[in-house]
C-alpha cells in the first residue's frame, strides 16, 4: 500500500530538515527523488549518500523558468514524475509596524508563490502519468493567527487555500492535492525556539522524522481517496 517502486518524487527544500526526512522516506519507499534546493552542497551531499535513485537540482521556487528546467529534466531522465512535495519555505516576524515590505514580499515569494508555480510546473508531467500526488506543506500557523508572524501565517494559509482550489480543479485528471500542517518540528528554521514551554499535549518538540509517515501516506496508493485533506501533525498543540 504504501509502497512507491517505479515512482518518481520531488523534494523542494530537500536539502535538510523536513524536506531531507521527507527525501530519506520516499528512497526507503523504493521511488526515485529529485533533491530541488537553493544549498547546493548539503543537497548533493544528501543524494551521494543515497545513491543513484537520488539526485540533487539547484532549484530556487519563485524562479518559474528554473521550475520549467528541472521538471523537463526528471522527466527526460526519470521518464515521468509522479510526486511533487513543495516544502521550501522561509520564516520571518517582526509587529507588523516594524515589519518592512521585504519581509512580506520574501515570505510569500517562497511559501506561497514557490508552492503556485511549483504546482503549475507539474500538472502535465503528472497527467501524463495518469494522475500523482502533490504534498503542500502547510503549518499549523496555516490554521490559526500567531502573533508577529502574519506573512508566514498568511502565506500558510494561502497554501492550504491553493490546495483545496486545485484538489477540486485536478480531481478528474487523477491527481489529488492534499496540505501538511506541522507544529514545531526542531530543524534549523526553529533552532532559536525552546519548545519546553510550548503547550504540546504529546510533551516534546516533533523531529522531522514525525513527518514522515503522513508524507508516505499522502504520497502513495494508501492514501488514493484522498484530496484536500489538511493533516495535522503537531502533538496535539492546537487541538
Ligand atoms: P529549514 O529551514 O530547515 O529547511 C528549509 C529548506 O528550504 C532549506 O533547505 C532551504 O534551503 C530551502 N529553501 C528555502 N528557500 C528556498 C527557495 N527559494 N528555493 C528552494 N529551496 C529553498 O526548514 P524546515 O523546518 O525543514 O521547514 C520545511 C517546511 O516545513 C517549510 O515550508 C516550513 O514552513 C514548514 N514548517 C516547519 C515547521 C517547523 O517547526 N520547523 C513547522 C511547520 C511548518
Amino acid at each position: 500500500l504504501f509502497d512507491l517502486s517505479g515512482r518518481v518524487a520531488l523534494v523542494t527544500g530537500g536539502a535538510r530538515g523536513i524536506g531531507a526526512a521527507y527525501v530519506r522516506a520516499l528512497h526507503d519507499a523504493g521511488a526515485r527523488v529529485v533533491v530541488a534546493d537553493l544549498l547546493e552542497d548539503e543537497g548533493s551531499a544528501l543524494a551521494a549518500d543515497l545513491g543513484d535513485r537520488v539526485r540533487f537540482a539547484r532549484l530556487d521556487v519563485t524562479d518559474e523558468d528554473g521550475w520549467a528546467a528541472v521538471v523537463a529534466d526528471v522527466v527526460a531522465g526519470w521518464g515521468g514524475l509522479d510526486v511533487l512535495v513543495n516544502n521550501a519555505g522561509i520564516a520571518n516576524a517582526g509587529p507588523i509596524e516594524h515589519y518592512p515590505r521585504a519581509k512580506w514580499d520574501a515570505v510569500i515569494a517562497v511559501n506561497l508563490t514557490g508552492v503556485y508555480l511549483g504546482c503549475r510546473a507539474v500538472v502535465a508531467a503528472l497527467r501524463a502519468r495518469g494522475g500523482g500526488s502533490i504534498v503542500n506543506i502547510s503549518s499549523v500557523e496555516g490554521m490559526r493567527g500567531s502573533t508577529h508572524l502574519h506573512g508566514y501565517v498568511a502565506s500558510k494559509f494561502g497554501v492550504r487555500g491553493l490546495t483545496k482550489s486545485l484538489a477540486v480543479e485536478l480531481g478528474a485528471d487523477g491527481i489529488r492535492v492534499n496540505s501538511v500542517h506541522p507544529g514545531f518540528v526542531e530543524t534549523d528554521m526553529t533552532a532559536r525556539i525552546d519548545p519546553s514551554g510550548l503547550p504540546i499535549p504529546l510533551r516534546r518538540g516533533g523531529r522531522p522524522d514525525d513527518l514522515t509517515g503522513t508524507l508516505l501516506y499522502l504520497a502513495s496508493d494508501a492514501s488514493a481517496y484522498v484530496t484536500g485533506a489538511e493533516l495535522v501533525v503537531d502533538g496535539g498543540m492546537i487541538n
